[in-house]
């Protein structure tokens, strides 16, 4: 290859790694812009400081054997691609409680100085099973809108101006999906007055970094484990101004001067101490993040305590992602359009798949299956099918 072709192919190179990292946050993109949306209409330069949580009053701390947190999320897609399916959604939720409760894998790669510090939140995030009105839900509202961007504005929190309104920001945790542009991941609220009580509490996450996905440095869906950690009231890592002179209010995360980024090796000093880069409250990759500590965990705790009293108490409103799959199959037999009855007014997620007299799968769908959800195999032969789902069979016949 001559110089001039080599110049050629490193500059196409070059140019794709640029819009794929703009496609793919991998640039200097910040992990985090809570604070900065949404913009408020008061004048907060720093939504943070009226955060002021007395995280050392422990005795107020109701120990609750476990919490449980109904999650919706509002899917609110511009383009078809950002319409993301059951299983991205599921897959994010198993993140959140995996992390949260200390059992993710990679867990073992904290470095020793700091794996006593190590706390886990007995908390369960679940597909909320109801809605506020009582109807049976999935948990996952869906709605198209015409406008760009419009995780970045004030309309996403407001179904009459192209969004999606909160459900009761008390009880359940609402988490949007939309475009937020090619700067921001996600922001998150903060248990202040700003945001509690307003429709705008909960979190806004940029679709292409929802659960397991191809972002270059947020691609194991850790940026809503962040989130949720403000959402709790949690604060980054340093504080919230450089050069340590602020901290995060939490006895045992070392001062740190300034947010740190891609995956240092657990040798960065500041301060006058080795940096806790691996925290899930600094700015790294999210391979390079695995915990909380035990005083963020006191810390979060306080704030459900306190600030959020009613969430965390949502056992009746939860989906068993485990639960059996005993259904009903309706009618039988059928044209092919049939309606599926679960158990106990049941939700679950998972395949559901058909096979036919030959043993052949025919059909397969994934997706969270509520009461009442209707599935087409009009499209299928004549015959007697077996329709299979979590070890449940049911023999169906088509005519
Ligand atoms: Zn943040």
């Amino acid at each position: 290859m001559n110089s001039h072709y080599r110049t050629k192919a490193a500059a196409v190179l070059f140019a794709f790694a640029f819009l794929s990292c703009k496609m793919l946050f991998c640039q200097d993109i910040p992990r985090c812009a809570t604070g900065k949306y949404p913009p408020l209409h008061h004048g907060v330069s720093n939504a943070f400081e009226k955060l002021t949580i007395d995280t050392d009053s422990k005795n107020n701390i109701e120990h609750r054997s476990e919490i449980t947190i109904p999650v919706v999320f509002h899917v609110l897609y511009y383009s078809e691609g950002e319409n993301l399916p059951d299983a991205v959604l599921i897959d994010q939720l198993e993140r959140l409680n995996k992390d949260f409760n200390g059992k993710n894998s990679d867990a073992q790669k904290t470095p020793s100085i700091f794996q006593g510090f190590m706390g886990s939140l007995p908390v369960r995030f679940c597909l909320a099973t109801q809605a506020p009105d009582g109807e049976p839900s999935s948990g996952i509202i869906r709605k198209h809108t015409t406008l760009k961007k419009i995780g970045l504005t004030d309309n996403l929190f407001f179904e009459e101006r192209g969004g999606s309104t909160a459900w009761n920001t008390d009880v359940y945790l609402n988490i949007w999906i939309a475009d937020t542009g090619d700067r921001v991941t996600g922001y998150s609220s903060i248990p202040t007055t700003d945001f509690l009580g307003t429709g705008r509490d909960g979190v806004v996450l940029n679709p292409n970094i929802v659960g397991r996905n191809q972002s270059f440095r947020y691609g194991l869906g850790r940026v809503l484990v962040h989130e949720v950690g403000h959402y709790l009231g949690l604060l980054h890592i340093w504080g919230e101004q450089e050069g340590c002179v602020s901290d995060d209010n939490v006895e045992d995360t070392p001062f740190q001067n300034s947010p740190n980024y891609g995956c240092p090796l657990g040798n960065l000093v500041s301060c006058g101490s080795m940096d806790m880069s691996m925290n899930y409250m600094d700015y790294v990759d999210d391979d390079c993040m695995y915990f909380f500590t035990k005083g963020q965990v006191e810390r979060m705790k306080s704030v459900l305590n306190e600030l959020r009293p009613q969430l965390g108490r949502g056992l009746s409103y939860c989906s068993n992602l485990k639960s059996k799959g005993n259904f009903q199959v309706i009618p039988n037999p059928s044209n092919g359009l049939v309606t599926l009855n679960f158990d106990d007014s049941y939700i679950s997620f998972g395949p559901l798949e058909v096979y036919d007299n030959l043993g052949r799968n025919v059909y397969r769908k994934e997706a969270v299956f509520t009461p009442g959800y209707q599935i087409d195999l009009s499209l299928l032969s004549p015959g007697l099918y077996y329709l299979k789902f979590k070890g449940t069979i049911e023999k169906i016949v088509i005519i």
